[in-house]
């Protein structure tokens, strides 16, 4: 297993992680970025995180044979096919729908079978609390849940085990009382560059 500086250092060396001061989409300001679809836009170094972050899973009771891993849209796709090829299982996705989320394009589970959620990177775990709940409610086994990067540094509330690869506290603060707005360094707001 890798340390922690060392993943972080593949996070960085992707531009998965910045460093600096930025706007985020919730109007706080903090000293870091954190981008997760960038550290798995090469297959290879995808393949590679999941493999890790499936050896974790596995000290977790009931995840020796997966049925499947499943994930959120749009963050727990990549993972969720990559975990699944770590687990030599099937690998799904849900959608949110007005509903909830849901199973949808003909994919689905039986009562009864192990399944694995995923997500790429948490903070509240919102999307991923409500993918287990789901798959909880229909009947189905959710023995682990595993994230690349916990940004709760393990305060997050999960309906079953979860293990992260990475887990990082990032501060955040209101813009009023942020220290580099008072040091005058200019602000970037991330995502908001470039071709989309
Ligand atoms: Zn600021």
């Amino acid at each position: 297993m890798r340390d922690a500086g060392e993943l972080l250092e593949i996070f960085r060396a992707s531009g998965a992680y910045l460093d600096g001061h930025f706007r985020l989409t919730s109007g706080l300001h903090s000293n870091a970025y954190l981008q997760c679809a960038l550290v798995l836009q090469e297959p290879g170094r995808a393949e590679a995180l999941a493999r890790l972050l499936a050896e974790k899973l596995r000290k977790l009771p009931g995840t020796a044979r997966p049925d499947a891993v499943i994930g959120p849209a749009t963050g727990g796709i990549i993972l969720a096919h990559e975990l699944a090829r770590a687990f030599g299982c099937r690998a799904m996705f849900m959608e949110r729908t007005p509903e909830g989320f849901k199973l949808r394009r003909g994919f689905s589970v039986k009562p009864g079978e192990k399944v694995i959620v995923c997500e790429d990177v948490i903070t509240t775990g919102g999307s991923v609390r409500e993918t287990a709940s789901a798959l909880l409610d229909s009947g189905v086994e959710v023995p682990a849940i595993g994230v690349l990067v916990d940004r709760s540094a393990g305060k997050a509330k999960l309906p079953a085990p979860y293990v992260a690869l990475l887990s990082l506290e990032v501060p955040v603060w209101k813009p009023e009382e942020c220290p580099l707005c008072r040091e005058g360094k200019p602000i970037d707001t991330p995502g908001s560059k470039g071709l989309r």
